[in-house]
């Protein structure tokens, strides 16, 4: 199974792509945490990474298509996998399907588009906490057990950089410039929108209920979970 978890910062990528790696055994991959962790480590690619997601700006295509290239390459990934964070642009897309094409491997089983008001994301994002040591994710309907601290290391849980007030409200435009990216996907069937204001569990369900309906296959001409027109 190969799905794309599309949708804006504060919108619960991270935390479906959690759960649907756990059920179905596929790993999660998120290019934000990966470069997150290369800027951590201080690679060549981290101090290039840095400036771009310190100034809240997308980096050059081809650095991160070499980047997922080589994560989807890794024997972990040959049964399948979820992405976050990627395709950003059409040019990343296109590159993504001809990365399956050059493998063997049929497009992409699904475009999961989680969907939420401007305002809600401001506000999940302000109230967002993570942990600098594992990068588990808190907010206020996941709290740490102790205050303030992570329950996996007990590390002091911090506001990241880019979900403060100010950085928030960039980040969101600039994920409307990702837009243009559920436009190539459309016309082929294989967007999945969600009302991602939602609890965690429903929205669960109803990706997994879609999945179970349409096992491999694409869904309708901008299907809905809800059964709407997109
Ligand atoms: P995220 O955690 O997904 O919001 O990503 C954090 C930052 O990493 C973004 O603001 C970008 O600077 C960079 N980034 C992540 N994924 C991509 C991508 N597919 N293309 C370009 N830049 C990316």
């Amino acid at each position: 199974m190969r799905l794309l978890l599309f949708g804006s910062p504060g919108a619960g990528k991270g935390t479906q792509g959690k759960i649907l790696s756990e059920r179905h055994g596929i790993p999660a991959v998120s290019t934000g945490d990966m470069l997150r962790e290369e800027v951590r480590q201080k690679t060549d690619l981290g101090v290039v990474a840095a400036g771009y997601m310190s100034a809240g700006e997308l980096l050059p295509d081809d650095i991160i298509i070499k980047l997922v290239r080589q994560r989807l390459s890794q024997p972990d990934a040959a049964e399948g996998w979820i992405l976050d964070g990627f395709p950003r642009t059409v040019a990343q897309a296109k590159a993504l399907d001809r990365m399956l094409a050059e493998h063997g491997l049929a497009p992409i089983d699904r475009v999961i588009y989680l969907e939420a008001s401007p305002e809600v994301l401001e506000k999940r994002l302000g109230g967002r906490w993570t942990c600098p040591e594992c990068g588990r994710v808190y907010s206020e309907s996941v709290p740490t057990i102790v205050e303030d601290h992570c329950d996996d290391d007990g590390a002091r849980v911090i506001q990241r950089e880019d979900d403060k007030p100010e950085a928030v409200k960039h980040r969101l435009s600039l994920f409307r410039q990702s837009l243009p990216v559920l436009d190539y996907y459309r016309p082929e069937g294989r967007v999945l929108t969600i009302d991602a204001e939602q609890e965690v569990d429903a929205i669960t369900d109803q990706i997994v209920a879609d999945l179970q309906r349409n096992p491999g296959s694409r869904v309708g001409l901008g299907s809905r979970a809800d059964g709407a027109n997109a």
